[in-house]
């Protein structure tokens, strides 16, 4: 058994999490890659490292005094260092990420040192080798992951070692320029490991025990969702529920290799496995429920629309035009309706309206704002009779007027649209129904 082990800023803010997260490796020898991130926030308000490093490096670039803000970094690092009781100096580290400072070396060289720095104390304290990513993961001139030559590099390199930790986040063009991933990249470098070494499971370790079945800030201790597959999540996730980095997934996902969420504060919890397919059931009819406010619908009446062929494509290319995309689209023999996301449509509305009465002479266009969409997720769905009715009847019973329905053929998901205001109320309906009553 080969297994990477991510772990994020909040599992490494300071040397007690280091120490959870020593215990955590030790225990399982299958724990044999492990990827950190920078040390995050010990406590609320505090800074992410990251933070620090980009607010210093600013200060750099301008020319300005930054040896306060490194002092302040510095001491971060040191009070893990301490607190490890390692026998470690980074005063060289120092020396050179200050000299590339004033060099100006970049601002995603910058952030980068966070990950680094970590890396360095991680393989201190494991024993762990520890393999520069500016020299496995690769970027192009323009920024973008090279995934080929990184799968290449990464196995070649891994391939020697037997236990090695990784930073997170960063890599490295072909002519050694630092460069890293968006925020939380981290959950990337992680998922192209596990590739790499072909592990059997990529445990990405944070600081809550896997997906919710809902937002816990809308309903009270929601239960962990215990397997999901790949598609379940993606629906969840553009709906707003994040734990993962969007791009954490493709590379592990192609190779059919699972990732477990997992939480360094309670690690006897299982957490949330995701997987490409599984046989087993949910444990409830619907594996998740999430939803955006701030859309926008915009309602499109011509009589005989239906027997006009091209309508649904001129409409669309209005809102192509003004760089608008759609979220939702259902449509009726005479009317079609659109959906989009209401702070991009508000400045462009006038000009979409004139531009849909060019583009097929509408009998009405009408519009109303303030709505939410809600997507109720389960690859249950497909088997189970009465899903649909069961949601609508709870809508209904909580007072919630329900302004669109949309049903996927792919039977994942239904996705209901609802005035804002009742969000709330329509997002704790359906939980109740499915979870709190379990039928
Ligand atoms: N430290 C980086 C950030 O704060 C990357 C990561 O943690 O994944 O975004």
């Amino acid at each position: 058994m080969k297994k990477v082990v991510k772990f994020g800023g909040s599992s490494l803010a300071n040397a007690q999490q280091f120490r959870k997260v020593g215990e955590i490796i030790r225990s399982d020898e299958s724990r044999r890659f492990v990827v950190p991130s920078a040390p995050g926030k010990r406590f609320d308000g505090d800074t992410k490292v990251t933070d620090m490093l980009y607010s210093c490096y600013q200060c750099a670039a301008r020319g300005e005094d930054f040896s306060n803000q490194m002092k302040a970094i510095k001491e971060r690092y040191y009070e893990i260092i301490r607190g490890l009781n390692l026998e470690l100096s980074l005063e060289e580290e120092f020396a050179r990420i200050e000299a590339d400072f004033k060099a100006q070396a970049g601002t995603e060289y910058a952030a980068s040192r966070g990950e680094f720095l970590n890396g360095k104390i991680m393989s201190a304290y494991l024993g762990y080798e520890f393999v520069d990513a500016a020299s496995v993961i690769r970027f192009d001139k323009n920024g973008n992951l090279e995934s080929e030559i990184t799968n290449r590099l990464l196995s070649k390199k891994l391939s020697r070692c037997e236990n090695a930790v990784i930073p997170g986040f960063y890599g490295a063009s072909e002519d050694g320029m630092v460069r890293t991933f968006s925020r939380g990249g981290s959950d990337v470098t992680g998922s192209l490991v596990a590739k790499a070494i072909r592990a059997d499971m990529y445990e990405n370790w944070t600081d809550v025990s896997g997906f919710l079945v809902t937002d816990p800030r809308i309903v009270e201790n929601p239960q962990v969702i215990e397997t999901i597959t790949y598609r379940e999540l993606r629906e969840l996730s553009y709906m707003g529920a994040t734990v993962l980095h969007e791009d954490a997934i493709f590379p592990v996902r192609d190779d059919g290799i699972p990732i477990n969420i997992r939480n360094t504060n309670r690690p006897q919890d299982q957490g949330t496995l995701i997987v490409e397919s599984t046989c087993k059931k949910p444990k409830f009819t619907i594996t998740g429920i999430a939803g955006k406010k701030g859309f926008c619908s915009i309602n499109i009446e011509k009589s005989m629309m239906n027997s006009e062929v091209g309508f649904g494509r001129k409409v669309l290319q209005v809102f192509e035009d003004q760089g608008i995309s759609f979220e939702h689209m259902p449509s009726g023999i005479d009317t079609m309706t659109v959906y989009v996301h209401q702070s991009e449509f508000e400045e462009k509305e006038q000009q979409v309206i004139a531009g849909i009465h060019r583009a097929v002479q509408p009998d009405f266009v009408e519009m109303e704002s303030d709505l939410a969409l809600i997507a109720v997720v389960g690859r249950g769905m497909k088997s189970n009779r009465g899903t649909a009715g069961r949601i609508f009847s709870a809508l209904a019973h909580a007072n919630v007027n329900v302004k669109m329905i949309d049903q996927g053929s792919s039977e994942l998901n239904i996705i209901i649209g609802v005035e804002n205001r009742d969000f709330e109320a329509a997002v704790r309906a359906i939980y109740d129904i499915f979870v709190l009553t379990q039928i």
